[in-house]
């Protein structure tokens, strides 16, 4: 069994690489930001509390993060293991995870801010089959369309450069001491995800030994 986390600034690709890793070595990708994403979705209570601070590009409180990450590794449907992206995204939620969970090693796909806001600002969702799109690298067949369902292909309300520049800050300031603690006790693999998807994978694949 593999357990890794995936770490990197939005829009540097971890979602795309969660997903290749995961196919392959049939591991589940753990996304917090979806799962807090289904929540909104469908009017949980939850979902409730959290929409306000998600489309500001804010943190959501360190008890919910734990709480939502604690269920879904509850659920034990990850015989393979896991990747788990987007979390932890500060030092408490670090200490919980590794408290509770012995991790094999830390993905970190490094990438420039410049480069994150190109990205960021061309990426578009379908609300429907939540198939994700690129306008730069990933261009769906028809303009504004799901190529997979045919639904209008949406921006995240997250992704605006205003929640985009919040979330890059509170990146630096409480993910940079994360690596720092992971460091001390499992390899920190760190990968340049500027290059294009296919070749970041082979990268990781190669750092991860497999
Ligand atoms: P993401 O898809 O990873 O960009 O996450 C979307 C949003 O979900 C973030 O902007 C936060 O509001 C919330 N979120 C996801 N993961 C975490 C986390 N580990 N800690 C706090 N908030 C989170």
């Amino acid at each position: 069994m593999r357990k890794y986390v995936i770490m990197g600034v939005q829009g540097s690709g971890k979602g795309t690489q969660s997903k290749l890793l995961c196919s392959a070595y049939e591991m589940v990708h753990i996304s917090v930001g979806d799962l807090f994403r289904w929540h909104v979705q469908n009017h949980t209570k939850l979902g409730a509390q959290v929409k306000r601070t998600m489309n500001a590009g804010d943190l959501v409180g360190d008890d919910q993060v734990e709480a939502v990450v604690r269920g879904r590794l509850d659920q034990h449907d990850w015989n393979y293991g896991f990747v788990i992206d987007g979390f932890p995204r500060n030092a408490r939620q670090a200490e919980f995870f590794m408290e509770s969970y012995d991790i094999d090693a830390v993905i970190h796909l490094e990438i420039p801010d410049d480069e994150v806001r190109r990205r960021v600002l061309s990426r578009r969702l379908c609300p429907n089959c939540r198939m994700d799109y690129n306008l730069i690298a990933d261009r769906p067949e028809v303009d504004g369309r799901c190529d997979i369902c045919g639904h209008e292909l949406v921006t995240r309300p997250d992704d605006t450069p205003e929640a985009l520049d919040a979330r890059l800050r509170d990146y630096h300031e409480q993910t940079t001491p994360v690596l720092e603690l992971f460091g001390r006790k499992e390899p920190v693999l760190s990968i340049d995800a500027r290059p294009d998807a296919d070749s970041v994978q082979a990268s990781v694949r190669k750092a991860l030994g497999l």
